[in-house]
């Protein structure tokens, strides 16, 4: 039987590993497919695939949206979406800038607070286009500034805490028509994080292809809830560990194993929409 995580990042947005470490700790956990889903980018993707070709893996490509709907903050995956796709890249361009900006506004508030951070120190660290929290609160442990990442978090940066910037959200629907006209596919993640299951009717409805049921963070009772609701809504299922490396605490790579069949359906249907785009044009 073969398994797949399709829920992983890199250094290429706020995890440790370089895509070739994700593919060797892939490897070692026996996985027969992976997604790199970094945050508003796909730069590592054609890292991971090469890594991922020579490991024998099947890579798929991808990335983590962050989006809005009636208010609240959700996360959408994109899946088998095209890299080159040129107003994906635009888009995610504006969405990296926007991601820089709230890191110098960040490190503002730090400075103002007389916590002494650089906001080069931050740039130097995160050396990705996609930088967020826990590049400065890397960047604050570094500096000795903070004794832990846990530490970072729970004076400074946590929502409602003195340094938090709340980040640019689009809509739900703008992030989905995105990552279709880029010939994917459109999944919420982690829904049990969120715990907003009124948004999934109208995500539905603008054309959400599938849900994470299986996460990390998932109990097995959410996951079931989740499976319910994939089946209600016709949708379909994916999984993935949300591993960050390091960043994060432990590596979560391998702690989900979705059967391959799933991985299998996904590109079922991302074939069967570009058929019907290739029609309606
Ligand atoms: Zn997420
Ligand atoms: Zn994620």
């Amino acid at each position: 039987m073969m398994f797949a995580d399709l829920h992983l990042h890199t250094q290429f947005s706020d995890g440790t590993y370089s895509p070739e470490e994700m593919v060797s700790q892939a490897r070692l956990h026996g996985l027969g497919a992976l997604a790199l889903t970094d945050h508003d980018t796909v730069e590592g993707c054609p890292r991971a695939a090469a890594a991922c070709e020579s490991a024998g893996i099947e890579f798929i490509p991808g990335t983590e949206l962050t989006a809005e709907q009636d208010g609240n903050e959700l996360h959408i995956l994109g899946y088998l979406i095209d890299i080159q796709n040129p107003r994906l890249l635009s888009e995610i361009g504006k969405f990296q800038h926007v991601r820089q900006n709230r890191i110098r506004e960040m490190v503002a508030r730090l400075n103002e607070m007389k916590v002494p951070l650089r906001v080069a120190a931050v740039f130097e660290l995160a050396n990705c286009r996609a930088p967020g929290r826990p590049h400065v609160a890397r960047a604050l442990v570094q500096a000795g500034l903070c004794s832990s990442l846990d530490e970072a978090f729970e004076r400074f940066l946590k929502k409602n805490r003195p340094a938090f910037v709340p980040k640019f959200k689009m809509s739900a629907a703008v992030a989905i028509e995105l990552i279709h006209q880029a010939g994917g596919l459109a999944v919420m993640a982690h829904p049990g994080l969120n715990r907003t299951d009124q948004v999934i009717p109208g995500m539905v409805e603008a054309g959400l292809d599938g849900i994470e049921c299986f996460h990390t963070k998932h109990s097995a009772t959410t996951s079931e809830h989740y499976l319910e609701i994939a089946e209600r809504f016709r949708l379909l299922v994916t999984g993935g560990s949300d591993c960050h490396g390091l960043s994060k605490g432990r590596p979560l790579i391998g702690t989900v194993k979705l059967p391959y069949e799933r991985v299998e359906k996904l590109k079922t249907r991302a074939e069967e929409r570009k058929a019907a785009a290739a029609l309606s044009h």
